[in-house]
């Protein structure tokens, strides 16, 4: 029988101990910690985290903490500027210390890892830390990190939550670049970088960059970034990123090559970009943002016989089931909208389905109307529906969209119309069908960040316009807008 097999590696081989537990979580990030936590903190369960890196996963090590962190950081830096227009005396050049912050964010993660790993031992969850793959359908072994060997572990349910990592593009001298990882590993800042990509990493890092005073130059393959983004997003944030002062190269058509010409750190360090087009150009640094890749090679999915789909992800059910009974995937390794809060609610959804009480044997995360922020600058949230997606969902003639640019009070503080155009605020709400249900929302501006979690359960719960209208305004502030669009 396959428990024989594991438990005798050969005939003339020691045999290999299994351990058993009712739960095997791959991959101690967002999603595996929140299924685990919910398996042994509410019902008891047996289970074992493994985890080959820092507990706690992308987002807390190299993902949404040092990113929002970096964020803040930035941030203070643009108000400072608008701080002028207020009477603050602030010189030209504001001094900051690069390496102090980081040292800080550094210092906060590290706490995090400790704060994840205390949460399990409280919980009973046991944590291993190395490298996790299938040696037969139901038994995975473990190289230890700390080199002292292997383990093999089996469990009647087995959770893979291994994540993504940074892809690089195919371009020879590709690796001389850095992509998110490497970003949060830099001591020092480059006095001028090439960010290449569109979508939420190149956006995110280029303006925090911008804000930072780097020359910041991004490559982008279309007209504007985000393009899975509504078209106003799109548009306004794209000419406010080419107002704000960052270098686009628009209609990129990639680089032929990438060469190191001086090894380094910050303005130490040169790097020469060779354009398609014959184009050359030097910069301290070389970002590549052009996606995420799923992590499964080391998983040997072919023994469960696991199946993957043409991108790499691991092809799973509402339910999170894979195609091989006892065995589940959820998170990024999936390819279902790749976010933190995402991967923790599926965790959790499917802790509950296996292992909690008879009415919650149908437990499942909706993946409709998940609400979503780019922490660009400035930041922008959306749920639910792009105009674009609603008009062929619902027809033209069923869909009504109102729309609102401005300037928030905050900086109407005789800014010139450059100045302003440096920071929008812009805001639309796609509604459909006679009700005017409301199945899209989409701002731009200060503070939609915080703005959108609110907005995000009215729609969520099948606010119409009316209800929106309903609302008495706060004020003043931007979100009253929202509750006053004509
Ligand atoms: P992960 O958190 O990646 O966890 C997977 C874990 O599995 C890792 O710790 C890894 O070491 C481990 N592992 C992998 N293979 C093995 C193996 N074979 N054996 C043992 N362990 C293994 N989302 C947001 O919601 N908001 C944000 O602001 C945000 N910002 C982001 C910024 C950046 C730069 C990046 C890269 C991502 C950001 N995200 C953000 C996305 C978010 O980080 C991910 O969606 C989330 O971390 C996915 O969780 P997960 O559990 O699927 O995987
Ligand atoms: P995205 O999928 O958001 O964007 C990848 C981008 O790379 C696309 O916009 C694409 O642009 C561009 N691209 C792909 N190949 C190339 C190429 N060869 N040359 C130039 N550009 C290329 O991936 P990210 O890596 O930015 O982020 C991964 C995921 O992580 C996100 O989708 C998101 O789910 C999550 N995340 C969430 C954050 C948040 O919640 N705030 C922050 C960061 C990440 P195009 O097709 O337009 O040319």
């Amino acid at each position: 029988t396959s428990s024989a097999s594991s438990n005798e590696q050969s005939s003339n081989m020691a045999p290999v101990e299994t351990q058993q537990y009712d739960y095997i979580v791959i991959g101690g990030g967002s999603g595996g910690s929140g299924s685990a936590r919910r398996a042994a903190g509410w019902y008891g369960k047996k289970t074992l985290i493994v985890e080959s890196g820092r507990s706690g996963g992308t987002c807390v090590n190299v993902g949404c903490v040092p990113k929002k962190m970096t964020w803040n950081f930035a941030t203070i830096n643009e108000t400072l500027e608008i701080g002028k227009h207020y009477g603050y005396e602030i010189p030209e050049k504001v001094k900051f210390d690069y390496t102090h912050f980081k040292n800080t964010r550094d210092a906060v993660i590290k706490r995090l890892n400790g704060a994840y790993e205390r949460n399990w031992g409280r919980e009973g969850i046991d944590l291993v830390q190395g490298r996790a793959g299938f040696v037969e359908p139901k038994v995975i072994e473990v190289k230890l990190a700390d080199g002292s060997g292997t383990v093999r572990y089996t469990a009647p349910h087995i959770l893979l939550a291994t994540g993504g990592r940074p892809s690089l593009p195919s371009v020879p001298g590709a690796e001389h670049g850095i992509t998110s990882d490497g970003f949060f590993a830099m001591e020092e800042l480059p006095p001028k970088i090439a960010v290449v990509g569109a979508g939420y990493i190149a956006v995110e890092i280029a303006g925090v960059l911008n804000a930072l005073d780097v020359d910041t130059h991004m490559f982008i393959r279309g007209e504007n970034f985000l393009r899975k983004f509504d078209p106003m997003i799109q548009k306004t944030m794209t000419d406010r990123y080419d107002a704000a002062g960052v270098t686009l190269h628009k209609n990129h058509t990639g680089f032929k090559e990438v060469q190191l010409i001086r090894d380094g750190k910050g303005k130490d360090r040169l790097l020469k970009l060779i354009g398609h087009d014959g184009s050359e150009m030097e910069v301290n640094e070389l970002l590549w943002a052009v996606g995420r890749a799923p992590e499964v090679e080391d998983l040997n999915l072919d023994i469960p016989g696991v199946k993957l789909n043409a991108g790499g992800h691991v092809v799973v059910d509402e339910y999170q089931n894979t195609n091989v009974e006892g065995v589940y995937a959820l998170g990024d390794m999936t390819g279902q909208a790749e976010l933190t809060p995402v991967a923790i609610a599926a965790g959790r959804q499917l802790g509950s389905r296996l292992f909690g009480p008879p009415e919650l044997k149908h437990s499942k995360l909706s993946y409709e109307n998940i609400p979503t922020v780019v922490f660009s600058h400035p930041e922008v949230g959306c749920v639910g529906l792009t105009e674009p997606e609603a008009r062929q969902r619902y027809g033209d003639d069923k869909i009504k969209v109102y729309h609102t640019k401005f300037t928030a009070m905050f900086y109407d503080v005789g800014l010139s119309p450059e100045e302003k155009a440096k920071n929008p605020t812009e805001m639309k709400l796609i509604c459909a069908g006679p009700q005017e249900k409301v199945v899209g929302l989409h701002i731009l501006g200060l503070g939609v960040g915080e703005m959108l979690q609110g907005f995000g359960v009215a729609v969520k719960m099948g606010a119409t316009k009316q209800d929106f209208d309903s609302c008495v305004a706060i004020h003043p502030t931007s979100a009253e807008e929202l509750v006053t669009l004509r």
